[in-house]
């Protein structure tokens, strides 16, 4: 799906250097790069704070120790995600409240939101799935309605661009009260092991942000809160200092994979490419289409045999895992949560794919459905 290798060896000199460069200033913790790895950010986000951490599971769990939520509390998030979102929400004691997601975007539906909240819900959990931002606009209105916390789930989508009503233009992560990030190598911004972030544009968050990521410190040795121990480490920002220098570029290599896929189904019935928002311009962590009507694991096969990998994400709702469910929630509860687990499939996508790669693969895709046709 994603050919790191490749990616590495264009920047193979820089990368090399930098990590000699830190294995010889001993700074392995804090050091540094981390510094400057944050500051870079912050200025290419727009946003007043950027707090690294180990992994993108930990940034949303410290984002909710943080905003001080407790056991009972219930937090509104989609149920079509990746489990993370959940796992921590389940991890603190917090109640994880599933809603269904819109059929052409993925993302979570606003009027769901709305029908999920109770006197007990303290906040909402929007994820930009695949790389295109939630409905941001509708989401921040519903939690200024009703007093809630908006902690966005960004990890499938550093550099998207999000724009209001009234023409203001937002990065995703830094709409919300925390934007939580991951740079595990398969993101769109990713590093050479794991590694993680949130955003937010609040000093007061920033302060315990920090805080619970560090054991709870204010200063060395005196602890205010329960923490955890979260790093990223110098290595990883060194790394992620050059990868987002080309970000953009990465992202717009993205578009352009999307873009061929999206011209070569054009005429085919049996998929539905991903719709773009309007309000969002769309990442493309992931190429997920629909398919109408195809033998799902049929196709699968045919790819592998032509070597293409093809994945599904994701295949079961968090309703119906054996870790998430719930006497609240039975199948046919989510019906397009459902719907999509059934029918969605992602092709390669990443910032390496050559024409000849992308003629192959949706040759693969095509002569599949010929061949069930005849
Ligand atoms: C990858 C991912 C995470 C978790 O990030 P890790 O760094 O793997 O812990 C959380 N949410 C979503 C939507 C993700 O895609």
């Amino acid at each position: 799906m994603v050919d790191l290798v490749s990616q590495y060896e264009k920047m193979q000199d820089e990368i090399d250097e930098a990590i000699i460069s830190v294995v010889r200033s001993s700074a392995y913790i804090n050091g540094p790069e981390v510094k400057a790895f944050q500051a870079e950010l912050e200025a290419y986000l727009d946003v007043k704070h950027v707090i690294p951490c180990a992994n993108g599971t930990d940034a949303l769990q410290i984002a909710m120790m943080a905003l001080g939520l407790k056991p009972g509390d219930e937090v509104i998030t989609a149920n079509f995600t990746y489990v993370a979102t959940a796992e921590v929400i389940a991890l603190l004691g917090l109640t994880p409240v599933l809603v269904d997601v819109n059929p052409i975007t993925f993302n979570i539906e606003p009027e769901a939101i709305r029908k999920a909240i109770t006197p007990k819900t303290r906040a909402i959990v929007p994820v930009h799935l695949f790389g295109q931002c939630a409905p941001m606009e509708e989401i921040l209105e519903i939690a200024r309605e009703h007093g809630l916390f908006v902690i966005e789930d960004t990890a499938q989508a550093i550099g998207a661009e999000y724009t209001f009503s009234d023409g203001r233009v937002a990065k995703a992560g830094t709409m919300g009260d925390i934007g939580a990030t991951s740079f595990f190598p398969s993101k769109n911004l990713g590093c050479y092991g794991d590694g993680g972030a949130m955003f937010t544009q609040k000093d007061a968050y920033a302060d315990m942000l920090r805080s619970v990521a560090n054991h709870g410190q204010s200063r060395q040795y005196y602890h205010d809160n329960v923490g955890v121990n979260s790093r990223l480490d110098s290595i990883q920002a060194a790394i992620l200092r050059i990868k987002l220098r080309r970000l953009d570029e990465y992202n717009a290599a993205r578009q352009a994979t999307a873009a061929y896929y999206d011209k070569a189904f054009a005429e085919i019935e049996e998929i539905s490419c991903p719709a773009r928002c309007g309000n969002s311009t769309h990442v493309f962590h992931q190429y997920t289409m629909i398919l109408n009507g195809v033998d799902r694991d049929g196709l699968k096969e045919h790819l592998a045999q032509m070597g293409i990998p093809m994945m599904i994400y994701y295949p079961v709702p968090l309703h119906l895992q054996k870790a998430y469910r719930d006497e609240r929630y039975k199948q046919g509860d989510f019906p397009v949560t459902e719907m999509l687990c059934e029918r969605v499939a992602s092709l390669p996508m990443q910032t390496e794919l050559d024409e000849e790669q992308m003629e192959h693969i949706t040759w693969g895709v095509k002569s599949y459905l010929k061949a069930v046709h005849i």
